[in-house]
């Protein structure tokens, strides 16, 4: 069976060109073309020796995604992209003033089950290999013609379910021979997975962390995100100061506002007490409804509220840019429609 070739850290496909019986600087030359170039066809690698390029062609799987579909609001684009296997997942390309950013994802589906996300739907149905994150980022940067140079872990899946294929992503985007994407323009977005937290607070590489709270309560956060009763507020906030006292990096907190649910002057409160003090900043994303979930993003003045709320009790906090709601650019709700789980 073929093998995806960006699944290879430099030093791994240097070892698999000299047992081909090369010299492993041709592994060099490889990576300049998968990476700087974006070749995704092999008679492209002209410098190459044609023996090299054939065996190359015969082991490897050289792009592993097809796009299905790609929908534009103007500004930000959704891709639904077609793996090897058939599966589909989900990118988003979103142009910011400080460069062009990109939203993974790093599971088929996910098992995390948000009440309010769409990738819970149909649930988990495998992990992405290191490749097949690196290869929405080059499918991406082909098809809009424009660098990437920030990278957000927040499409569907929860990174740390699947950290191993993650952190061997991030090694690959970030080595300079790869995309040579620095490590502080990568963020991670976890669901509040406690050892993922302490293992990225051990990571070499200043990775950005961010944290999808959404509850400023455990009884809250238990019903929005399951995930909750087995690693509780405080259980998360412990694993957040310990990665802030060893990286002094700020902590992104996602907040996701529900009409009704979490939108209230209390949970303002409440979540601006428990954030009190520490070296973070909340984002708050008005909800993208999900049809068949029932949830409704908050009027406009209540977002406003809420937002006031944080900042006079001393907490950074943005809104985030409304960007790409009209093509369902909350995680996993195109992949949805194209399984037909909603409508
Ligand atoms: S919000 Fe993230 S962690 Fe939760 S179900 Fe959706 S993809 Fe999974």
């Amino acid at each position: 069976m073929k093998r995806l070739i960006k699944d290879f850290t430099l030093d791994e496909l240097k070892k698999w060109v000299e047992e081909a019986g090369e010299r492993p600087f041709r592994a060099n030359q490889i990576f300049e073309w998968l990476y700087k170039k974006n070749a995704t066809d092999v008679n492209a690698f002209t410098n190459i020796p044609l023996a090299l390029r054939k065996k190359i062609e015969e082991e490897f799987i050289l792009n592993s995604l097809r796009t299905i579909e790609s929908m534009c609001d103007g500004e930000s684009i959704k891709f639904l992209f077609e793996l090897v296997d058939k599966n589909a997942i989900e990118s988003v390309f979103l142009p910011y003033s400080y460069g062009n950013a990109i939203c993974i994802s790093t599971q088929v589906g996910c098992r995390m089950n948000c009440a309010f996300c769409a990738s819970a739907i149909g649930g988990m149905i495998r992990n992405l290999s290191a490749g097949e994150m690196v290869d929405q980022i080059i499918n991406v940067e082909n098809v809009t013609e424009k660098k990437i140079s920030n990278i957000v872990l927040m499409g569907s899946g929860e990174p740390f379910d699947n950290i191993e294929n993650v952190f061997k992503f991030i090694d690959i985007v970030n080595s300079k021979e790869g995309k040579n994407i620095g490590a502080r323009h990568i963020t991670i977005s976890t669901v509040g997975i406690v050892e993922g937290i302490y293992k990225l607070s051990e990571y070499p590489k200043q990775v950005n962390l961010a944290i999808s709270l959404h509850a400023p309560n455990n009884q809250l956060r238990n019903e929005l995100v399951p995930i909750n009763k087995k690693y509780p507020i405080e259980e998360v906030l412990k694993a957040v100061d310990c990665y802030i006292e060893k990286t002094n990096r700020r902590v992104t907190f996602e907040y996701a506002l529900i009409d009704g649910v979490n939108d209230s002057d209390e949970c303002a409160k409440e979540l601006a007490k428990m954030l009190s003090g520490r070296l973070v900043h909340v984002n708050l994303i008005p909800i993208n409804p999900v049809n068949e979930k029932g949830f409704k993003r908050p009027p406009r003045e209540r977002i406003r509220e809420f937002y006031n709320i944080l900042e006079s009790s001393g907490i950074q906090v943005t809104i985030r840019r409304e960007l790409g709601s009209s093509i369902a650019a909350a995680c996993g709700q195109l992949r949805a429609r194209h399984y037909k789980y909603i409508l």
